[in-house]
C-alpha cells in the first residue's frame, strides 16, 4: 500500500478530489473539493482518505509511516494558498481536524479546532490579530477539545461517572466566572482567559498524566489519530447500527485552515439549508450567531438568530436576521445557495463562517429532511427541471413514507387542550408518551413496552439509542439545527427543541415550566405537536394524515417505474379497502382463521369450537355446515372489496388448541351445544395439547386429518366466486395451502379442490371458475424440493415468518428473550423476522424460485411474511425475481416505493 495517494488537497478554486469521490474522501471531503471547483470561497486544506482509516485499524491503531510526510507536503500547499504557516511564530496558520464518513453521521465523531496554538505561536498570533482576548479564548477552547477528544476519549480514559476532563474544565470555567461575579463567557477578558488556560493545562496534566502538547505538529498528529479512533467510539458504533452504515467504511479526516466567526461583531457563523428541511418549502432556511464559532450554533448553547425573514418564527422573531444585519454578505450567501443547488441538484445543508466581513464556506452536504419535505422537494425539483422523474422517485426514502402517513394531533381535541410550553417545531407529526429524563431510561421503558417522550436539557450524540426508542423528543435548549433536531429530522421523529421555559432538573428527574406551577415528573403523560412546537399535558387523540394530493401524485410517478407487484395481507373487507386505497394490487395473504378473532367473531368462533371438539366426522360435518355460511360471507365480502384483483385465501393454518375455550362459561356453553359434560369438553381440549405446536398439528396437516375442513373452506371460495360473477363482479380467488413440505400434501388437497369445483360448477350451472392453486413455502424442505412442489402448485408464496423460524431454529414467539443480545453483540446485522436474512433464508428463496420455475416457467412467486413491507427485503425480492410482495395495508406505499427504487437502481 506504499504507493497509494493518501492525501488530497483543496483550495484556491482548485482541488484534487471531486463530488463523486465520497467513498474515498468521505462526504465532507468530496464536497469541499467540489465547492472549490465551483469557485466558492473555501478555506484551503486537505483530506486524508478513508483507506487510511482502514490501514490505521489494520495496523493496530498506528498511522501508516508514509502518512505524515504526505500530510506535511499538503500542509505546505495549504500554507501557500492561505499565505500563512503552520506553527510559525509570526504568522501562524491554525487548522481544524474533522471526521467525514461517506454518509453523514452528525456529531457522532470528534473534531478538534484551533490546532497550532502553542507558546511559540501565541505571541505572534496576538500581534497579528491585535486581539489578545480572542487568541486566549481560542487557546482555552483548543485545550478543552484536545484534552477531551485526543487525550481522554481516544485513549479510552473517559470515566464512567461523567466527570471527564471536559466536565472538569467546564466546572473550572464556571467557578472562575462565579468568583469574578461574571454572568456570561463574554465577560471574561484576555487576562482571565490566559489565567484559565494555564490552570486548564495544569488540570489536564494532573488528571490525565500527560502534558497538553505545546507543539503544533504533535497537536495535528494527535488529532488525526483521535478522529480515526472516534470511528469506533461508542456513539458512532451505535449510530451506524441504527442507520445501517457498514463498520468497514471508515472515516476520512479533513484538515482545513481555520477561519474565525468569533473575531468580533463583523464575524459570525451559521448553518443553513437551501430549502426548509421540515416542510420542503423552497425558501432559504437557517440560523446564525454573531461572534461565535460553529459549535455554538449546533451545541444549542445560545438560541441562534434567524438567517432571514423566511426563518423567523414565534421564538426568534425578536432576534436580528443576517439579511437585516449583514445584507451584502447575505446576498453573497444566497447566491451561493443557488450555485450549490444547481450543481448538486439537491437540498443541501451548509455551514459558513464570516471572518471580519469575509464569507467562507466550511461544508455542504445533502440535508437531512422530514418525509414531508423529501416528498415536496422531489416534486418541486421535478417541476423546476432540476431533476428527472427517476431521480424524484429515489429522493424519498421508503422508510420516510411511513412518516407521511404518521399520526397528527386531532385538531378538534388539540383546540380544547392547553399548551403547557412551546418550543421549536423540529420534527413533524405528533407523539404521546410518558416522560423520561435519560436516554437509558428511554431504552429500558421502551423495552418494557412503554411509549415514552425523552425530555432533555439538550441531547448529545450519546443519547441516540434513547432518542430512537422514544416516540418523541423534547429539549429545553437548542435551535432547529441542534443535535436533537438534526437526528430527529433524519428519522422523521416527532421532536420539539428549545422549549426555553422548561427548567430541567436531571437529579430529581423533573422539569418545571417557568412562570407556572406545572412540574413534569417521570412517567407523566404528555403530547407533542412537532409540527407546531406545542407541548400538552395528558394524551391528545391522534389521527392519520391521509389524502395528501402531493402524495398521490408522487405515488403515481413511483408506479411508473415499478416492475414488481405489491399486494397486501388483509383478513377483513375493511382492511382490504384501506389497502386498495394505498395501492394494493390484490391480497397476497388472507388468513382465514382471522374471522374467529375480534369484532363479530363470537358466533363463528363458537361454531369452530364446536367443530374442533366434535366427536367423529359426522358430528364435525354438522358443525362445519353451520360454520359454512359465516365463512362464505367473509370470503365473498373480501373478494367484493378487491373486485377485479386476485385474493389469495390460505386454508386454515393454526394449531387447533389455540381455539379451545379456556374459561368456564364458554366451556359450559359448548358442553350444552354438544350434549356432553363440561369435564368432557375440557378433556377433549386437553387432548389437543401439543409440546411444539408450531411444528405440530397445523397447516396442511389439519386438512390431511380433517379433509372436511378444507372442503368447507374451498366450497365457500368457489360458491362466493360464482355468486359474485352472477352479480356482474370479477373475482380472482387463489387457494393457498400452508405449511407444506411435500408435493403429496398438495396433490392430496388438490383432489379435494377438484371434487368441490365439479360440485359447485354443476350446482350453479357454470362451466368454469377462474382460480389458481398454490402453496406457501415456509419449510426448508419445501424449498429443497421446490421443483416437485411446482408440479402441483401454480404459485408459491414465501411465508418468511415461518421460513425464518424453521431456518434459524429461532421460535418466532420467543425471540424476545435473546434477539437483542444478538443485535447488541453484532452477531446478526438485523432482526431476521423484520428484514430477510439474505445470506441464509435468502439462499433458500432464490433456490426455490429457480427450481420452481424450472418445472413451471410461468410460476407466480410472492412473499407474504412480515418482511414483505421492509424496503431492504423488497429490493431483495425484486432481485430474486419475485412476481409480487405482500405486506400490511399501511406498508403498501412503502413497498411500492421500495420496489420502484429497486428497479431504477437495477437500471430496469
Ligand atoms: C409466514 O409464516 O410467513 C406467514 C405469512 O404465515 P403466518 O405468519 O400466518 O404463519
Ligand atoms: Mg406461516
Amino acid at each position: 500500500m506504499s504507493n497509494i495517494k493518501r492525501v488530497y488537497s483543496f483550495g484556491a478554486k482548485k482541488a484534487e478530489g471531486k463530488a463523486d469521490m465520497k467513498n474515498l474522501l468521505g462526504g465532507k471531503g468530496a464536497n469541499l473539493a467540489e465547492m472549490c471547483l465551483l469557485g466558492l470561497p473555501v478555506p484551503a486544506g486537505f483530506t486524508i482518505t478513508t483507506e487510511v482509516c482502514t490501514e490505521y485499524y489494520e495496523n493496530d491503531c498506528q498511522l501508516p509511516a508514509e502518512l505524515m510526510p504526505e500530510v506535511w507536503a499538503a500542509m505546505q500547499k495549504t500554507e501557500e494558498t492561505m499565505g500563512m504557516k503552520f506553527g510559525d511564530p509570526t504568522n501562524a496558520l491554525l487548522v481544524s481536524c474533522r471526521s467525514g464518513a461517506r454518509s453523514s453521521m452528525p456529531g457522532m465523531m470528534d473534531t478538534v479546532l484551533n490546532i497550532g496554538l502553542s507558546s511559540a505561536t501565541i505571541p505572534g498570533f496576538i500581534k497579528k490579530t491585535n486581539n489578545p482576548r480572542f487568541v486566549w479564548d481560542s487557546y482555552r477552547r483548543l485545550i478543552m477539545m484536545y484534552a477531551d477528544v485526543v487525550m481522554e476519549k481516544s485513549e479510552g480514559l473517559e470515566p464512567s461517572d461523567g466527570r471527564g476532563i471536559r466536565k472538569q474544565l467546564d466546572d473550572m470555567l464556571d467557578a472562575f466566572k462565579h468568583k469574578k461575579g461574571y454572568k456570561s463567557d463574554t465577560d471574561l477578558n484576555a487576562d482571565d482567559l490566559k489565567l484559565l488556560a494555564e490552570d486548564f493545562k495544569k488540570r489536564v496534566h494532573a488528571s490525565l498524566g500527560q502534558p497538553f502538547p505545546d507543539d503544533a505538529k504533535a497537536q495535528l498528529e494527535g488529532s488525526i489519530k483521535a478522529v480515526f479512533k472516534s470511528w469506533n467510539g461508542k456513539k458512532a458504533i451505535s449510530y451506524r447500527r441504527i442507520e445501517g452504515i457498514p463498520d468497514e467504511w471508515g472515516t476520512a479526516v479533513n484538515v482545513q485552515a481555520m477561519v474565525f466567526g468569533n473575531m468580533g461583531d463583523s464575524s459570525a457563523t451559521g448553518v443553513a439549508f437551501t430549502r426548509n428541511p421540515a416542510t420542503g418549502e423552497n425558501v432559504f432556511y437557517g440560523e446564525w450567531l454573531i461572534n461565535a464559532q460553529g459549535e455554538d450554533v449546533v451545541a444549542g448553547i445560545r438560541t441562534p438568530n434567524p438567517l432571514n425573514n423566511d426563518t423567523k418564527n414565534d421564538q426568534n422573531s425578536h432576534l436580528k436576521s443576517m439579511q437585516e444585519a449583514m445584507p451584502s454578505t447575505y446576498k453573497e450567501l444566497a447566491n451561493i445557495r443557488d450555485i450549490l443547488e444547481t450543481s448538486f441538484k439537491d437540498m443541501l445543508d451548509i455551514e459558513f463562517t464570516i471572518q471580519e466581513n469575509v464569507l467562507y464556506m466550511l461544508q455542504c452536504r445533502a440535508g437531512k429532511r422530514t418525509g414531508t419535505a423529501a416528498l415536496n422537494m422531489a416534486m418541486d425539483m421535478l417541476k423546476e427541471g432540476l431533476i428527472d422523474e427517476k431521480k424524484a422517485v429515489t429522493r424519498v426514502d421508503p422508510a420516510q413514507l411511513d412518516e407521511l402517513l404518521h399520526p397528527i394531533c386531532d385538531p378538534a381535541a388539540e383546540k380544547k387542550s392547553h399548551v403547557v410550553v412551546k418550543g421549536l417545531p423540529a420534527g413533524p407529526g405528533a407523539a404521546v408518551g410518558k416522560v423520561v429524563f435519560t436516554a437509558e431510561d428511554a431504552v429500558i421503558w421502551f423495552r418494557k413496552g412503554e411509549k415514552v417522550i425523552l425530555l432533555r436539557e439538550e441531547t448529545n450524540p450519546e443519547d441516540v439509542e434513547g432518542m430512537r426508542a422514544a416516540e418523541g423528543i423534547l429539549t429545553a435548549r437548542g435551535g432547529m439545527t441542534s443535535h436533537a433536531a438534526l437526528v430527529a429530522r433524519g428519522w422523521g421523529k416527532c421532536c420539539i427543541v428549545g422549549a426555553g421555559h422548561l427548567h430541567v432538573d436531571a437529579a430529581t428527574k423533573s422539569a418545571k415550566v417557568a412562570g407556572t406551577d406545572v412540574i413534569l415528573k417521570e412517567g407523566d403523560v404528555i403530547t407533542l405537536n412537532g409540527t407546531k412546537g406545542n407541548v400538552y399535558l395528558g394524551a391528545i387523540t391522534l389521527m392519520d394524515a391521509t389524502e395528501n394530493p402531493r402524495f398521490q401524485d408522487f405515488m403515481k410517478l413511483v408506479d411508473k417505474f415499478r416492475k414488481m407487484g405489491v399486494r397486501t395481507n388483509a383478513d377483513t373487507p375493511a382492511d382490504a379497502k384501506i389497502a386498495r386505497e394505498y395501492g394494493a394490487e390484490g391480497i397476497g395473504l388472507f388468513r382465514t382463521e382471522h374471522m374467529f378473532y375480534g369484532e363479530g367473531a363470537d358466533q363463528p368462533l363458537f361454531l369452530l369450537r364446536k367443530m374442533i371438539l366434535s366427536n367423529g366426522v359426522e358430528e364435525r360435518k354438522v358443525a362445519l355446515n353451520e360454520l359454512f355460511a359465516y365463512v362464505k360471507k367473509d370470503i365473498k365480502a373480501t373478494m367484493d372489496a378487491m373486485d377485479g384483483l386476485p385474493v389469495t385465501f390460505r386454508l386454515l393454518d393454526p394449531p387447533l388448541h389455540e381455539f379451545v375455550p379456556q374459561n368456564a362459561d364458554k366451556q359450559a356453553e359448548l358442553a350444552k351445544a354438544l350434549g356432553i359434560s363440561v369435564e368432557a369438553v375440557a378433556k377433549r381440549g386437553e387432548s389437543l395439547h401439543e409440546s411444539n405446536p408450531m411444528m405440530g398439528h397445523r397447516g396442511v396437516r389439519l386438512g390431511v386429518t380433517y379433509p372436511e375442513v378444507s372442503e368447507m373452506q374451498i366450497r365457500a371460495i368457489f360458491e362466493s366466486s360464482v355468486e359474485l360473477i352472477k352479480e356482474g363482479k370479477d373475482p380472482h380467488p387463489e387457494i393457498m395451502v400452508p405449511v407444506t413440505c411435500d408435493v403429496s400434501e398438495l396433490d392430496f388437497t388438490k383432489k379435494i379442490a377438484d371434487k368441490v369445483y365439479g360440485e359447485v360448477c354443476s350446482k350453479f350451472g357454470v362451466k368454469a371458475i377462474d382460480y389458481k392453486y398454490g402453496t406457501m413455502i415456509e419449510i426448508p424442505r419445501a424449498c429443497l424440493l421446490a421443483d416437485r412442489m411446482a408440479k402441483s402448485a401454480e404459485f408459491f408464496s414465501f411465508g418468511t415468518n415461518d421460513l425464518t423460524q424453521m431456518s434459524f431454529g429461532f421460535s418466532r414467539d420467543d425471540i424476545g428473550g435473546f434477539l437483542n443480545e444478538y443485535l447488541d453483540k453484532k452477531m446478526l446485522p438485523a432482526d431476521p423476522f423484520q428484514t430477510i436474512d439474505q445470506d441464509g433464508v435468502g439462499q433458500l428463496i432464490k433456490m426455490s424460485v429457480e427450481k420452481g420455475r424450472a418445472t413451471r416457467p410461468d410460476l407466480k412467486v410472492g412473499i407474504c411474511g412480515e418482511q414483505g413491507g421492509d424496503p431492504a427485503s423488497v429490493e431483495f425480492c425484486f432481485k430474486a425475481g419475485l412476481t409480487y410482495v405482500s405486506c400490511s395495508p399501511y406498508r403498501v406505499p412503502i413497498a411500492r416505493l421500495a420496489a420502484a427504487q429497486a428497479s431504477i437502481r437495477a437500471g430496469k
